[in-house]
C-alpha cells in the first residue's frame, strides 16, 4: 500500500489529490492525543460545550460555498444537494446544542449521570460524507467525548477542510480527521483507548468492526445497509405516488441507505406505474454535479459502478426487462442511466441486495401479505413504506420489520427523531435524544442516609 491516498472525481475518473494516508504510529499519536485532551472536555459543562457546537455550526456556516463545492467534486452529487448537505450539517450542530444531559434523581438519594465513553471513533461511508460525520461529531462532542473521524477513503477531502475549519473554535486534540481505508479503520477500532466506535457504512464491514469492538468490549452503534422496500397499495394514486417513489429512489443516484430499493405494487396496477416511473427517468438529467442542469450525478465510484452493473445484468439475464437504461454508458466518468426494471422473478439479487444506484426494480404482487412477507423477507431492516388510503396504509406499515415505516412518504430523516436498523441494517440509533444518549455511560450514585 501507498503512504499516499488518490482521490478521484468520479465525473471525470481523474485523480484531483493525492493526500496522506495516516499511518500506524501517527494514529497512535493522535489517539494518545485524544485521550490526553479527553478529561478537560469532559470536565467542561455541557452549556459550554453546547456554546462550542455552536460555533462549530457557524464556522462551517461560513465556509458553506467551499465545502459544498469539494463534496461535489469528491463524491459527484449536484451542487444543490452538495449545499443542502452542508447546510444540514451546520444546522445539526446548532440542533444538537439543544439538548440536554442533565443528571437525574431516581428518588431516596439515587442520582442517574450520563457520562462520555472517552475516545470515540467515528467512521464514515462515501455517500454523504458531511453530514454522516457531523450526525456522530456533534453529539459525541456535547456529551464530552474526543473524537477521531475517518471519512472514506473515496471522500477525505470535505471531511479534512471541515476538520481544519473546526479545530478554529475546539480546543485541541478533541477532534482530529485521519485519512485511509479499511486498514485505518480496523486500527481505530481495535485500539484499547477508543472506547466507542459508530460506523456508517455496509453490511461487511459492520460485522468486521463488531467482530473486533467485542474483544475490548467497545460500545458500537452500527448504521448499516438498507433494502428499504415500498409497498403501493390498491387504489393510491399512482402518478402522485410514481414521482415520490421516484425521488426516494434517485436521491444522490440511489446512494442513500433510506432509498426505496424495490417497489410491490398489485400486479393490475404495474404496468401504469412502471410507465409513469420511466417517464420521470426519461426527463432525468445526467451529468456532473457541477452542472447547474444535473438532476443524477455520477455513482462514487468505478468499484460502486461495477456493483450496479453487475445487478442489472443479472437481472436482464433471469429474465428482467428494462424500461429504461440498463447499460453502463460508455465516457469517462462513473455514470449510471436512471434504470427502471420490471418483469423479474422472484429473488433475484437485485431483490434481496443493496444496489445502492439509481434503479428501481418493480415487482408485481397478488395479496398484501404476500408483499409484506417479500418486503421483510432480506437481511436488512433498514426502513419501509405504504403508500394509499392513510388508515390501511398505516395497518400494513405497522407488519413492516424494520427500524423506520413510512406512511405515504420514504426516506425522511429529522435531526430530532432517532434513527436506527434491525437484523443486519444495524445495531443501536442516532439522533436526537435517543442518539445522544448512544454516547454516553451511565452512573448511579446512590446515597443512603
Ligand atoms: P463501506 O463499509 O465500504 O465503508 C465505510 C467506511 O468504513 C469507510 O470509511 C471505510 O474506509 C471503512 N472501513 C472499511 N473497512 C473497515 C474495517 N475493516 N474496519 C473499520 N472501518 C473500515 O461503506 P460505503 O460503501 O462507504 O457506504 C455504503 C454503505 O453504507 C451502504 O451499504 C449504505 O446503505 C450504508 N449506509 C448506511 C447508513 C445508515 O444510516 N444506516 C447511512 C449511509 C450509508
Amino acid at each position: 500500500m501507498t503512504a499516499q491516498l488518490a482521490v478521484e472525481d468520479p465525473a471525470t475518473g481523474e485523480v484531483i489529490a493525492r493526500i496522506a494516508r495516516t499511518g500506524a504510529a501517527e494514529l497512535a499519536a493522535k489517539v494518545d492525543a485524544a485521550a490526553a485532551a479527553f478529561p478537560g472536555w469532559a470536565r467542561r459543562s455541557v452549556a459550554d460545550r453546547a456554546d462550542v457546537l455552536r460555533a462549530c455550526g457557524s464556522r462551517i456556516e461560513r465556509h458553506h460555498a467551499e465545502l459544498s463545492a469539494l463534496l461535489t467534486r469528491e463524491q459527484g452529487k449536484p451542487l444543490r444537494q452538495a449545499e443542502g448537505e452542508v447546510a444540514l450539517a451546520a444546522e445539526w450542530f446548532a440542533r444538537t446544542a439543544q439538548l440536554g444531559l442533565a443528571p437525574e434523581s431516581l428518588g431516596a438519594g439515587v442520582v442517574l449521570e450520563r457520562l462520555p465513553h472517552g475516545v470515540v471513533a467515528a467512521i464514515a461511508p462515501a455517500n454523504y460524507p458531511i453530514i454522516l460525520s457531523v450526525t456522530k461529531i456533534a453529539p459525541a462532542l456535547l456529551a464530552g467525548n474526543t473524537v477521531l473521524v475517518k471519512p472514506s477513503p473515496l471522500t477525505p477531502l470535505s471531511s479534512l477542510r471541515m476538520g481544519e475549519l473546526l479545530a478554529e473554535v475546539l480546543p485541541p486534540d478533541v477532534l482530529t480527521v485521519v485519512t485511509g481505508g479499511g486498514e485505518l479503520g480496523a486500527a481505530l477500532t481495535g485500539h484499547p483507548d477508543v472506547r466507542m466506535v459508530s460506523f456508517t457504512g455496509s453490511v461487511p464491514t459492520g460485522r468486521a468492526i463488531a467482530a473486533r469492538a467485542a474483544a475490548g468490549f467497545k460500545h458500537v452503534v452500527l448504521e448499516l445497509g438498507g433494502n428499504d422496500a415500498a409497498v403501493v397499495l390498491a387504489g393510491a394514486d399512482i402518478e402522485h405516488v410514481a414521482g415520490e417513489l421516484f425521488r426516494a429512489a434517485m436521491v444522490n443516484s440511489g446512494q442513500f441507505c433510506a432509498a426505496v430499493k424495490r417497489v410491490y405494487v398489485p400486479e393490475p396496477h404495474r404496468a401504469e406505474l412502471v410507465e409513469a416511473l420511466a417517464e420521470l427517468a426519461r426527463k432525468t438529467v445526467v451529468g456532473p454535479g457541477s452542472d447547474a442542469a444535473t438532476d443524477l450525478g455520477p455513482l462514487v465510484s468505478a468499484t460502486q459502478r461495477h456493483h450496479v452493473v453487475d445487478l442489472v445484468d443479472a437481472a436482464r439475464a433471469a429474465g428482467g426487462r428494462m424500461v429504461t437504461g440498463g447499460r453502463r454508458p460508455t465516457g469517462s466518468g462513473y455514470f449510471y442511466p436512471p434504470t427502471i426494471v420490471t418483469d423479474l422473478p422472484p429473488d433475484t439479487r437485485l431483490e434481496t441486495q443493496e444496489q445502492f444506484g439509481p434503479v428501481i426494480p418493480v415487482l408485481g404482487y397478488d395479496t398484501v401479505a404476500e408483499a409484506v412477507d417479500r418486503a421483510n423477507s432480506t437481511e436488512f431492516g433498514l426502513g419501509g413504506s405504504v403508500w394509499g388510503e392513510p388508515h390501511e396504509a398505516a395497518a400494513v406499515a405497522a407488519r413492516l420489520d424494520c427500524g423506520t415505516a413510512w406512511i405515504n412518504a420514504h426516506g425522511d430523516l429529522r435531526h430530532d427523531v432517532p434513527f436506527g436498523g434491525t437484523r443486519n441494517s444495524g445495531v443501536g440509533v442516532e439522533y436526537g435524544y435517543w442518539g445522544l444518549l448512544e454516547y454516553t455511560r451511565i452512573r448511579v450514585t446512590n446515597a443512603h442516609g
